[in-house]
């Protein structure tokens, strides 16, 4: 099954990636996850990419869409992928669809978690990470996954805040990249319904992003089922 995922910073898409992730045991390809292993392993591509991440901007399309096109070739990608973080704007978008078709491969599904702007600025700046494992989700405005006190409520482990986190900026940065129907993030969205309309598929599922973990992990199961 190959999917993408879209969902705006705070939304909760990683938490819920990560599951979809276990039920259909395929890989879940984040690309803020694959640039910060790289700035944190202080690789060329993590130097490049560190000052556009903290500024909020997207890092630029030569370095992203070649990244992630590679990381589909992986023989882990095989028999299906989850692709979270990407495409981020219309041209990637383009850019992936064009790909696929070149290489004879359907995408199955688009998710589309829905989500305000300020609830989801209010969720990012909780928002906690696990030096164990960026997968653990931590947040400190939200209930189901409060930490354990100051640390890891799954491995108890050392818990951080990403820099582009708690800068107010580069969130309303990164959220009018996301809600930009335009060029940005809404316009990728947008291009896979006009395609989903023409052509079938992909298949689109929409996500209501309010309630709490369990209830969108019910409901996303639920849809991914049908
Ligand atoms: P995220 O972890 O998804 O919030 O991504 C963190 C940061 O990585 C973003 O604010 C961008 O600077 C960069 N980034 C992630 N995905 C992309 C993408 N598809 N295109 C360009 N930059 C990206």
């Amino acid at each position: 099954m190959k999917i993408l995922f879209f969902g705006p910073n705070g939304s909760g898409k990683g938490t819920q990636g990560a599951k979809v992730k276990e039920k259909l045991g395929i890989p879940h390809i984040e690309t803020g996850v694959i640039f910060r292993e790289n700035i944190s392993a202080g690789s060329d591509l993590g130097k490049e990419a560190k000052g556009y991440i903290d500024r909020g901007e997207l890092v630029p399309d030569s370095i992203t869409i070649p990244m992630i096109l590679d990381r589909l070739k992986e023989d882990d990608c095989k028999n299906g992928w989850l692709l979270d973080g990407f495409p981020r704007n219309l041209t990637q978008a383009q850019e992936l669809d064009k790909a696929l078709k070149e290489a004879g491969i359907k995408l199955d599904i688009v998710i589309d978690m829905v989500l305000d702007r300020q609830v989801a600025k209010n969720r990012i700046m909780g928002r906690r990470l696990c030096v164990n494992d960026n997968n653990h989700p931590n947040n400190i405005y939200i209930d189901a996954i409060k930490p354990d006190g100051d640390k890891c409520r799954i491995c108890g482990g050392e818990l951080k805040t990403r820099s582009d986190d708690q800068d107010e900026g580069a969130i309303d940065q990164r959220h009018g990249i996301y809600y930009d129907t335009e060029t940005g993030t809404m316009a990728a969205v947008n291009f896979y319904k006009d395609l989903s309309a023409k052509e079938s598929v992909p298949k689109i599922i929409e996500l209501d992003g309010r309630p709490g973990v369990q209830e969108v992990s019910a409901e996303l199961m639920a849809k991914l089922s049908e």
